[in-house]
């Protein structure tokens, strides 16, 4: 039976990740004001610390609580174990999964989802420096080969930039026009996207290298590429195995891990801030993403999700009985301290959900 028809209660867990400062906030006065209590759970941000605030984020001290607060000195590994281990488990008992990540640019979305490449020194074969992609993907083929299920892997890897969909895995080199079709039975889905059979790990590690390469011409054709598009890799997983009675069970479970585009110019509340307005930057699935979230938290009757790709295609992963994580990413410094509570705030909105 697939996971998806089973009635499950609403399961939106809301985590927040801040990362170390960088070198050049080192240089700064207030590099390190953002505090992360771990094991309560709770970030704390500053009020004045010595300096005039900035006049729209002037409300003094405040304390934010989440599902789950990883600090500065936090580990890829403990954030993988907390957030998606037990997602790898349910996607392999056939329920779908979702894990964003969402925060401005620069705050470690990408660093949390695929992990430090940029790293000098970091290289495959030293993996502590993995995120949750390649440890899901190992995970998962851990599992099925303890299991004796007959079984069958895939992934997919696209892009979405300006409502454009790009499939990272597809081989031509020619951009083809993907649009997205609702089905009944199946659910959403891409048409003519790519869904690669994978055997082991190794496999995907190869695809994601080619997918990078994808990556890095669309970079260079299309400005600020990484901070405006959002990533979705999914890997869906088929497994048969046979009941004490001889019936075939079929389970399909789907682990998607999505990158969004930088929430730098969504405000507090999910909408598009004026400044971003005016220069004409707005991020259509991202705004939408917003309004779906407000929508679920204040238990509208409509909710928006045909007004963006992005929750289009993750329709089924938002406000249904699928389960979703949401790590937002934040940096320590005063500098981006209005980003900071921002992405706070609407975190803080998500967990209602
Ligand atoms: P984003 O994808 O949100 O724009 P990145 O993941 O590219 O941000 O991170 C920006 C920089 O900060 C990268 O050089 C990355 O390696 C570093 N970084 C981000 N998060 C962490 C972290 N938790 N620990 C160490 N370095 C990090
Ligand atoms: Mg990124």
């Amino acid at each position: 039976k697939n996971g998806r028809g089973g009635e499950r209660p609403l399961n939106v867990q809301v985590a927040v990740r801040c990362r170390p400062p960088n070198a050049k906030e080192r240089l700064e006065p207030h590099f390190n004001i953002v505090q992360c209590d771990e094991n309560a759970g709770q970030v704390t941000t500053p009020g004045t610390c010595g300096v005039v605030r900035k006049a729209a984020a002037a409300t003094g001290e405040k304390t934010y609580n989440f599902d789950y607060v990883f600090g500065p000195t936090s580990t890829q590994k403990q954030v993988y174990d907390t957030v998606c281990s037990r997602a790898v488990d349910e996607v392999l008992e056939g329920f779908n999964c979702t894990i964003f990540a969402y925060g401005p640019t620069g705050t470690g979305k990408t660093h949390t989802m695929e992990g430090g490449k940029d790293e000098k020194n970091s290289n495959h074969s030293d993996d502590r420096h993995a995120g949750l992609i390649p440890r899901s993907v190992k995970q998962i083929f851990t599992r099925l080969r303890r299991s004796n299920q007959e079984n069958s892997v895939r992934v997919s890897h696209l892009e979405l930039y300006n409502e454009h969909i790009t499939d990272l895995l597809s081989v031509s080199d020619e951009a083809e026009k993907l649009r997205i079709y609702d089905d009944e039975k199946t659910g959403t889905f891409v048409l003519g996207l790519a869904e690669t059979t994978v055997e082991d790990e190794s496999q995907v590690f190869q695809i994601l290298q080619r997918s990078a390469k994808k990556r890095i011409t669309a970079e260079t054709e299309m400005n600020k590429y990484s901070s405006r598009s959002h990533s979705i890799f999914t890997i869906t997983v088929h497994s048969k195995s046979t009941s004490s009675d001889g019936d075939e069970l079929l389970r399909v479970g789907k682990l998607n891990l999505v990158d969004l585009a930088g929430s730098e110019n969504i405000g507090r509340s999910g909408a598009v801030s004026q400044r971003a307005r005016e220069a004409g930057n707005i991020n259509q699935s991202l705004l939408a993403l917003g309004k779906v979230i407000n929508a679920l938290v204040e238990h509208q009757p409509y909710v928006p999700y045909r007004d963006s790709k992005l929750t289009r295609l993750l329709q089924e992963s938002l406000g249904g009985k699928n389960k979703t994580c949401i790590v937002a990413t934040i940096g320590p410094a005063f500098s981006s301290l209005e980003e900071t509570i921002s992405t706070l705030e609407y975190a803080f909105r998500a967990k209602s959900i």
